[in-house]
């Protein structure tokens, strides 16, 4: 039996934490009962800078039941960010982990055929959602058009998949490789391999409190996943500039002619006319070339994706961390037996 870890990024979730841990843990009890999972798996929660009482609620579920850990981050850094540091924060101590949002929007029932798969071989599984009958028809069109635009421009996404997945260890440590600070987890899953499958899941209403992802974000999400993946944009500039070079010569071509037969217009329209668009043209290349000199920079620079202020996973592995660290000083102390 190998050891489950499920990963929830929370932002300012305490309407729905209560209700999640509770259907968590029972989710959790009954793949032990069935042997599924080892008995030390547990529910971490990774408190993405919440401004409201999430953090006390997961630190009050951690004193009631070591089933349940916390990763506190130091500040908001986004669901991307908060789902890597849970991820890479529990990677040595399990066998496989379920990254699943705090809303319980994702089947929890999915988890089941997730480790069924798990133990036939994948590393990778993803949650794929089968229907989208709860999100608005302007959600679901835009997310399912952005899906088509990522793959026409080579992203490799799985599509309708968002970030519900179960990953092995191997395939963690294979996901830290990647040092990319420009984060886009689902992009970044499929490239690193291994035999991979997928669930499908029907995806609910969530249940409590509202979206934080309103559009502004998911707009924000969307472009930095796409520049992230993706050096087509700029390629098409490049095609795009070729072309109205060449129909700026056949035009030359064209009035020169016409000045040869002596049939010249005033031509203020079409002069106007293509000094706005060619000017307007070139400003969004140059906008789109410097998004990617932008990404560029901040990869330079190497910046911490999150830091991890605490992680709630009982005295006995504190201790045990801390001895990792300083294993020179203390090694007596170093023997403490996990939790
Ligand atoms: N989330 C986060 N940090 C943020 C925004 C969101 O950790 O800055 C978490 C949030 O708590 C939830 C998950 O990401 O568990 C997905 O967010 P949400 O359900 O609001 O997005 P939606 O389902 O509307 O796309
Ligand atoms: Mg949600």
């Amino acid at each position: 039996m190998d050891t489950l870890y499920l990963i929830i990024p929370c932002y300012n979730e305490e309407e729905v934490l209560p209700e999640t841990s509770r259907q968590l843990k029972a989710k959790m009890l009954l793949l032990m009962e069935k042997r599924k999972i080892s008995a030390d798996s547990r529910i971490v929660f990774v408190n993405d800078g919440s401004k409201d009482k999430t953090w006390e609620l997961i630190e009050a579920l951690h004193k009631e039941d070591p089933i349940f850990q916390g990763v506190k981050l130091s500040r908001n850094k986004g669901h991307q960010n908060a789902l890597l540091a849970g991820l890479m924060t529990v990677k040595k101590y399990c066998d496989m982990t379920i990254s699943l949002d705090a809303d319980l929007q994702d089947d929890i029932n999915a988890i089941d055929e997730m480790i069924e798969k798990y133990y036939e071989g994948c590393d990778i599984v993803y949650g794929v959602r089968s229907t989208r009958d709860t999100d608005t028809v302007f959600k679901r069109k835009t997310a399912e058009g952005y899906y088509k635009v990522m793959r026409f421009l080579g992203a490799d996404i799985v599509y309708n998949h968002a970030d519900y997945r179960l990953m092995s260890r191997r395939a963690l440590d294979g996901l830290e490789s990647f040092e990319e600070v420009n984060l886009f987890l689902r992009g970044i899953v499929p490239m690193i391999g291994y035999k991979s499958d997928k669930v499908y899941y029907a995806r609910k209403e969530r249940f409590a409190g509202e979206s934080k992802y309103p559009l502004k974000k998911m707009l924000a999400f969307a472009w930095e996943g796409l520049t992230s993946l993706s050096v087509k944009p700029i390629r098409m500039i490049m095609t795009i500039g070729s072309l109205i070079f060449l129909v700026s010569i056949i035009m030359l071509i064209y009035s020169v002619v016409r000045y040869a037969t002596g049939a010249t217009t005033v031509g203020w329209t079409s002069t106007v006319v293509s000094i706005w668009a060619i000017g307007g043209l070139q400003l969004l290349a140059i906008g789109i070339i410097g998004e990617y000199i932008g990404k560029v920079y901040l990869e330079t620079k190497r910046r911490p994706k999150f830091i991890v202020e605490k992680y709630l996973c009982g005295e006995a592995r504190e201790k045990h961390d801390k001895c990792d660290k300083d294993s020179f000083k203390n090694k007596q102390e170093c023997t403490t037996e996990m939790d």
